[in-house]
């Protein structure tokens, strides 16, 4: 039995998953975290449960030996389940990197060069490939990119109405993320309704911490609502989404905020936290039932930026078949959905209550038979979608 070992590398912590290349199922996972601090911590769930140690792990490298430590004493063992591939999440590819690509010093010099577009997250991820490279060396290595689903938006979707030399110059425009989500999530949607993907125009509601919608026209991107990078679009945890770019410049003027403390603002006291004080959606939700008017405008916040980007992309697709909700929040919270699709019956959008609030885990129909627009909720699984894709990449390079 072989395997594809898929890492989710942050700055000071990475997530590994183990997935068995032929059945697909999840054979172990973990997360090595507070990387570079006194004390760092690993816990792997394998056959025998899930094990936790409290050690030092200086840094990623010391994080990966950590891991093959939780392998080599709690299984599985990666000598019976040898490696086909190891898969990275990659945050950004900017306009270069349209596919899963097999990891070479070139890639990862076009990763790094990619840095100043996503400074939080390509330099991490690219600490994680390097450690990873260094304990697998013998083992191809495939970067999948958020951004890649969304190489087939028009330019008439990424193009920022801004001076066009400069924006060139600078690499500014919209790449969209969560792609890897986006991908999986409309294919499973066809593959679960049984109709070729290819005839179906589908609205992706991807809501989970960080938030974004996508309108998929026969199985392509061709319009997301994150941007130049994932601040833009819907109300997110801790993330503004959309706002009217003057407030940055009245901001600065007004409240003598440089750009580290507006990007800090923006990023990570934004949103619903910046709302209601509070960034876990079960939080909110709660706040708002006790009465807390702050939470419950949070709410009303987020459900108005949804239903304008479905009104939105369903005009920009001419007409809607299939709506799905993902993520923690969409997959979990039965009354924001609820809220959401609420008078959306117009655009041919009706829910079952009862399906809505049933509390099953696989992908299902919330919407009634008679139902014009199929709503679905389908559970992610961006770990299995890089694995697949790191399996296809491995397989490409060994066609050429
Ligand atoms: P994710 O980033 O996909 O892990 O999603 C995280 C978000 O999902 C957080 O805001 C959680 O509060 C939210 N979430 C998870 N479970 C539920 C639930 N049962 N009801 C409402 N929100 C939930």
């Amino acid at each position: 039995m072989s395997a594809v070992l898929v890492v989710n590398s942050g700055s000071s912590s990475f997530k590994y998953q183990l997935i068995d290349s032929e059945s697909e199922e999840s054979l172990a996972s973990g997360l090595v975290e507070r990387i570079g601090e006194a004390s760092g911590r690993t816990s792997h769930r394998g056959p025998d449960g899930t094990s936790e140690r409290t050690l030092q792990i200086p840094d990623h490298t010391a994080g990966f030996r950590a891991m093959l430590d939780a392998f080599a004493e709690h299984g599985p063992s990666l000598d019976e389940n040898p490696l086909d591939a190891v898969g990275h999440r990659v945050v950004h590819g900017g306009k270069r990197f349209f596919e899963p690509t097999v990891v070479t010093p070139l890639v990862e010099i076009n990763i790094e060069d990619l840095s100043d577009l996503a400074p939080l997250h390509n330099p991490a991820n690219l600490q994680g490939i390097r450690a990873a490279r260094a304990a697998f060396p013998d083992v191809p290595h495939v970067a999948v990119f958020d951004t890649a689903f969304h190489q087939t938006l028009p330019p008439a979707a990424y193009t920022y109405a801004i001076d066009a030399g400069l924006a060139e110059r600078h690499r500014v425009r919209r790449y969209g993320f969560h792609g890897t989500s986006h991908k999986y999530v409309s294919e499973a949607a066809a593959r679960f309704l049984g109709r070729p993907i290819e005839e179906l125009r589908q609205i992706v509601l991807h809501l989970g911490n960080g938030a974004s919608a996508c309108a998929v026209r026969g199985g392509r991107s061709v319009e997301t609502s994150m941007g130049m990078t994932p601040l833009e679009g819907l109300v997110m945890g801790t993330r503004s989404g959309d706002l009217d770019p003057a407030v940055l410049l009245h901001l600065a003027r007004r409240a003598h905020l440089g750009t580290d403390e507006l990007d800090e603002l923006l990023n990570r006291r934004s949103g619903l936290l910046g709302l209601s004080g509070r960034g876990d959606m079960r939080d909110v939700r709660q706040a708002a039932e006790n009465g807390d008017e702050a939470a419950r405008l949070a709410l009303d916040t987020t459900i108005h930026r949804l239903k304008h980007y479905i009104g939105a992309y369903t005009a920009l697709l001419g007409g809607l078949d299939v709506l799905v909700f993902t993520a923690g929040i969409g997959e979990n919270d039965a009354r924001l959905r609820e809220e959401t699709l609420e008078g959306l019956g117009f655009l041919g959008i009706e829910l079952d209550p009862e399906r809505n609030a049933a509390s099953d885990r696989g992908a299902r129909v919330i919407s009634t038979d008679g139902s014009a627009v199929t709503v679905l909720v389908v559970p992610t699984n961006e770990e299995l979608e890089i694995a697949r894709q790191s399996l296809q990449a491995v397989a490409r390079e060994r066609a050429d």
